[in-house]
């Protein structure tokens, strides 16, 4: 990416956060206009944010690419399927075939064939009527603009918990009711508002798409981070600025321009301006005037670590197993009380495009009310490596524990207010005066984990905005 001393800038707009957010608008923009001055800075050293891709070892002494951020699309996702069609990206379905493990509370790892989950009929009834419940409530919610939804000021102020409490009678459908909800959203169900969690699922197509197993979860050939180098090649090498933190934006009364500035130095001056970064990290920045709008605290994401191990051949699927394993004692050990199992919440066949075979999955990263992190019992990638392979051992037999490679990637907790958190505008002015500074990015609500869609989706929105100020 491009580094540039000396003078300060004139732009017409400035993108701060070169995640799928920011990289879309910027896309969007230079569509539209392609001499149009524009800058993205970006804090980190790369590129992507939530979306990571590495190179592992493979079978036949070949590599391939696999994901450690952001992994599935839904085939209803319209914005984020449009892009990839637009920049000419593949998909192909994620492996569902043959039979699931869950590991259950009492820590008894039961095989299941299909949505058939190892629970009583009381329960599975239970959950298959409240998450029918949540479907048809999630009608309700604006996909455009969430804010004018029907009763949209009492879902922001409703929690998960509270729904379910409302809604599940029996112990074990409010078990995998929690269950769902953390992995999807990595926050603790008081902590997440029903309008997020009805958003997110009505923008996956519904609760069954958002669930799998339905054959709607596609994975991306060569892995997610190709989305973000064609988005580049469109961009622009030399408009990306990295080890670019911005921490101030400052548009004095009357000015039709801001001055953004960075930790290095940098001072940007610009017409338009894109915030695309997290809610937590929004404090790191200082508007001058201050926002007219009063942003909620982030809540706590509860974080978690990816893991890829690759193997010379799937024996998961030769022995008539999907790869998928699910831990609702280490899932809900990171929001209640329980004994903590082991850090491993999910695993999933990763097989490439290619061929190339691979687990991929996730390890819990501590508990909400007794924050040890795994990170802190286990500092090194190969202390990770040995109790991964061990578990996924016990899971899937001794073939497991012959990796070819491992990797993993820590994907930290982001602290915030342990309180609910409340769904936002994805476009807020928050300059209203003169809206020039515009709000992006997949953080509808002040968890990270949006969506890959709600990303795309409100980058063009904001460039759009853009395009019609500038008429
Ligand atoms: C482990 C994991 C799994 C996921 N799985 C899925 C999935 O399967 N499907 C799906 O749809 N979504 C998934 N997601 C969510 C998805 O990846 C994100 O919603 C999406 O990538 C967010 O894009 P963004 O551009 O809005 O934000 P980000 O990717 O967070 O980008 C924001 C950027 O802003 C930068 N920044 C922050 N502060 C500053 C500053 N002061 N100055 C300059 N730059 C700054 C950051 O470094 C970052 O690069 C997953 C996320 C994670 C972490």
């Amino acid at each position: 990416m491009a580094s540039e001393t000396g003078s300060d800038l004139d732009c017409d707009v400035v993108i701060i956060g070169a995640g799928l957010s920011g990289l879309t608008a910027a896309y969007t923009l230079l569509k539209h206009d392609s001499n149009l001055k524009l800058r993205i800075l970006e804090a980190s050293d790369r590129i992507g944010g939530q979306i990571l891709t590495k190179e592992l070892k493979c079978g036949n002494g070949e590599t391939d690419q696999f994901d450690f951020g952001a992994v599935w699309i839904h085939k209803d996702q319209k914005e984020i399927n449009a892009l990839l069609a637009e920049l000419d990206i593949q998909k192909y379905p994620q492996y569902e075939k043959g039979k699931n493990y869950m590991e259950l509370l009492d820590g008894k790892v039961k095989s299941y064939s299909g949505d058939n989950m190892p629970v009583g009929i009381k329960d599975k009834l239970d959950i298959y009527s409240y998450f029918s419940k949540a479907e048809s409530a999630s009608k309700a919610v604006n996909l455009e603009n969430p804010q004018l939804s029907v009763n949209a000021a009492d879902l922001d102020g409703t929690s998960v918990e509270d729904f379910r409490k409302k809604t599940v009678w029996t112990t074990g459908g409010g078990d995998l009711a929690d269950m769902m909800a953390t992995i999807n959203h990595t926050m603790a169900p008081a902590h997440i508002s029903k309008m997020e969690y009805l958003y997110v699922m009505k923008s996956c197509g519904g609760y069954e798409a958002q669930m799998g197993g339905d054959g709607s979860d596609f994975r991306v050939e060569g892995g997610m981070f190709q989305i973000c180098q064609k988005l580049v090649t469109h961009i622009g090498d030399e408009n990306i600025h990295t080890g670019e933190k911005v921490v101030s934006i400052v548009q004095e009364d009357g000015q039709q321009r801001a001055l953004v500035k960075t930790q290095s130095g940098k001072v940007v001056s610009t017409k338009h301006v894109v915030v695309t970064v997290p809610p937590s990290n929004i404090v790191d920045i200082e508007f001058t005037p201050p926002f007219s709008i009063e942003f909620p605290p982030p809540s706590y994401s509860l974080g978690t670590i990816s893991f890829v191990a690759t193997y010379g051949q799937p024996f998961w699927r030769d022995a008539g197993f999907s790869g998928q394993h699910m831990s609702m004692l280490s899932i809900l050990a990171q929001i209640r009380e329980l004994p903590q199992a082991g850090p491993l919440t999910m695993v999933m066949d990763g097989v490439s495009s290619k061929g190339h075979a691979a687990l991929f999955g996730t390890l819990a990263t501590g508990n909400l009310k007794n924050l040890t992190l795994v990170t802190d019992k286990l500092k090194t990638m190969d202390e990770r490596k040995a109790v991964v392979l061990t578990k996924l051992a016990e899971i899937f037999g001794r073939q497991a524990e012959q990796a070819i490679d491992y990797a993993d990637h820590v994907w930290e907790p982001e602290e915030g207010v342990q309180e609910m958190s409340k769904f936002m505008d994805e476009c807020v002015f928050f300059n209203q005066s003169s809206g020039r500074v515009h709000w992006a990015g997949a953080h509808v609500s002040p968890s990270w984990a949006g969506t890959m869609n709600g990303a795309v989706h409100s980058g063009i929105r904001a460039a759009n905005d853009i395009i019609e100020q500038m008429k």
